[in-house]
């Protein structure tokens, strides 16, 4: 992790060496795709000191591909030595907003973006327009366009997943070649390695660069779809594991054209300070893909707050060290906590010591407490009727009552209210010397005691707590607040708490 703080450091001294020669100061976006219209999307410019290359790189074409979109997200804030990165992360934010491939009330192939770019042809009106009238404006060397199939192509040849689709110019499948071996290198399965395919689909994005204005292209693709468990089951990777395969492989391509990239575990600008809370949201086994996802778009709504997904991978790589939060959704916190693993688990107790904050929705406050061989014990809180290793309550809209502190934190509102609740810990002081006492925010005043729990246990106990550990703080939640939109805003304000910026 200090490793990483001190390349931080020393990517912000590096900018503002660059900022002296070169006026540009990336925070925010540079400029707006579609602006006023329902596909309005920011582009991100960034020049490095000395000349090369300019490199086009999109993402979000397809709205059912979020790694593309998080791998840019990231990828526009690195910075190079040498040339420059253009980035639009999120071509179509209507497909987006719904997680589907084609875009919502558009037929036949009016619906896919990426068909509306014609060999020889007019590009299509609309979105597809701007995203020429950019790539004219930039004049890119190099068009990297980031996808994702829905099957590996080694298990599925029907699919173009885990592949690099490149144009016919010979540097670009040498390029590719080279960006293949190093994902594959972090690949143990055969069957899930990359596989270099040629010739972008007719009326893509990336095949009108290459055939309409001569400009090498490539469309890199990871896997949505699962695989299969040797022993038995199958699996997928995670949003974060995906995106950083695509960091890896854009990264060794800007590194092998010369242009000095900053390290691929940057996730988020060094310079988005200040006033922004940078939260770095867990995406791996363990969290339930719909629970990052429903925390992602709660807390996107609020201008104040940036977030990424991280994987274990990216946590114990010390990824941390560029957040003011790490948010554990819900899912399972010993699967949360499996993932992370020992040296996961040591790098977020870290981080909370040295002055992160924490934010624990339902198995993320089963991996804060302190009574588990495998939770962080970050806050003083045991959790109760556990017998014969029995956890699950039930589900239940519950009434819970806010405390002062909670009316404090949460805002002036009637402190009694129901909320979603889904086999939530339920806490008792831990009673740990060396961990300072919690803060009850909210207590259960309702209970759903079912699959053999105890009846009469639930009522009084602590539905919300808050602490401090080292110079961090921690905030864990047992139900669901984020369920309900009038209650959204609780997890808005446990981040800026946890990030101490109350
Ligand atoms: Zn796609």
């Amino acid at each position: 992790m200090k490793t990483l703080r001190i390349e931080a450091l020393l990517l912000l001294a590096l900018t503002q060496v660059q900022c002296a020669a070169v006026p540009e100061v990336r925070v925010g976006p540079s400029g707006l795709l579609g602006e006023g219209t329902a596909f309005e999307t920011p582009w991100f410019d960034h020049r490095g000191a000395k000349d090369g290359p300019t490199i086009l790189i999109t993402g979000g074409m397809h709205g059912n591909e979020p790694a593309g979109v998080a791998a840019a997200d990231a990828i526009a804030s690195w910075t190079v030595k040498r040339g420059r990165l253009v980035v639009a992360p999120r071509m179509n934010p209507p497909a987006l907003a719904a997680s589907q491939r084609r875009t919502p009330g558009l037929e036949g192939s009016l619906g896919d973006l990426n068909r509306h770019f014609p060999t020889g042809g007019e590009v299509f009106e609309g979105v597809a327009t701007d995203l020429w009238e950019l790539f004219e404006q930039v004049q890119p060397d190099w068009l990297l366009d980031l996808h994702e199939g829905y099957a590996f192509r080694r298990l599925n040849p029907d699919s173009v997943g885990s592949s690099i689709i490149s144009c016919a110019d010979p540097r670009a499948v040498e390029l590719a070649e080279a960006m293949i071996a190093a994902v594959d290198a972090t690949i143990v399965e055969e069957d899930r390695k990359f596989t270099l395919l040629r010739n972008p689909i007719e009326s893509s994005f990336a095949r009108a660069a290459w055939e309409n204005a001569g400009v090498p292209s490539m469309i890199l693709e990871t896997t949505y779809g699962k695989y299969p468990l040797p022993e038995g089951g199958e699996r997928r990777y995670s949003v974060s594991h995906r995106a950083r395969q695509h960091r890896l492989m854009v990264h060794t391509f800007l590194t092998e054209l010369g242009m000095e990239p900053c390290s691929s575990e940057v996730l988020i600008d060094p310079r988005v300070t200040g006033e922004r809370v940078r939260v770095a949201i867990y995406d791996d086994l363990g969290a339930s893909v719909g629970g990052a996802k429903g925390l992602e778009r709660v807390l996107s709504e609020y201008d104040r707050v940036e977030t990424r997904r991280v994987c274990s991978v990216d946590v114990v790589a010390g990824s941390l060290s560029q957040f003011d939060v790490v948010l554990h959704p819900g899912g399972s916190g010993s699967g949360q906590a499996n993932s992370l693993g020992e040296a996961g688990r040591v790098r977020e107790v870290e981080f909370i010591r040295s002055g992160g904050g924490y934010l624990g929705v339902c198995a993320g406050g089963y991996l804060a407490a302190c009574n588990y061989p495998w939770s962080l014990a970050i806050l003083d809180a045991r959790t109760i009727d556990t017998k014969n290793g029995n956890w699950r309550r039930g589900r239940a809209e519950l009434e819970i009552e806010l405390t002062a502190a909670g009316l404090g934190l949460f805002g002036d509102m009637d402190p009694n209210f129901d909320v979603r609740y889904a086999n939530g810990p339920i806490y008792a002081p831990g009673e740990r010397e060396e961990i300072p006492d919690y803060e009850t925010l909210a207590v259960y005043r309702g209970e759903v005691a079912e699959n053999g729990t105890s009846k009469g246990v639930m009522p009084g106990t602590p539905a919300l707590i808050r602490g401090r550990f080292g110079a961090g703080r921690a905030v864990a939640f047992s139900p669901h607040p984020e369920s309900t939109q009038s209650l959204q805003h609780f997890i808005r304000d446990a981040v800026l708490w946890a990030a101490g910026r109350d």
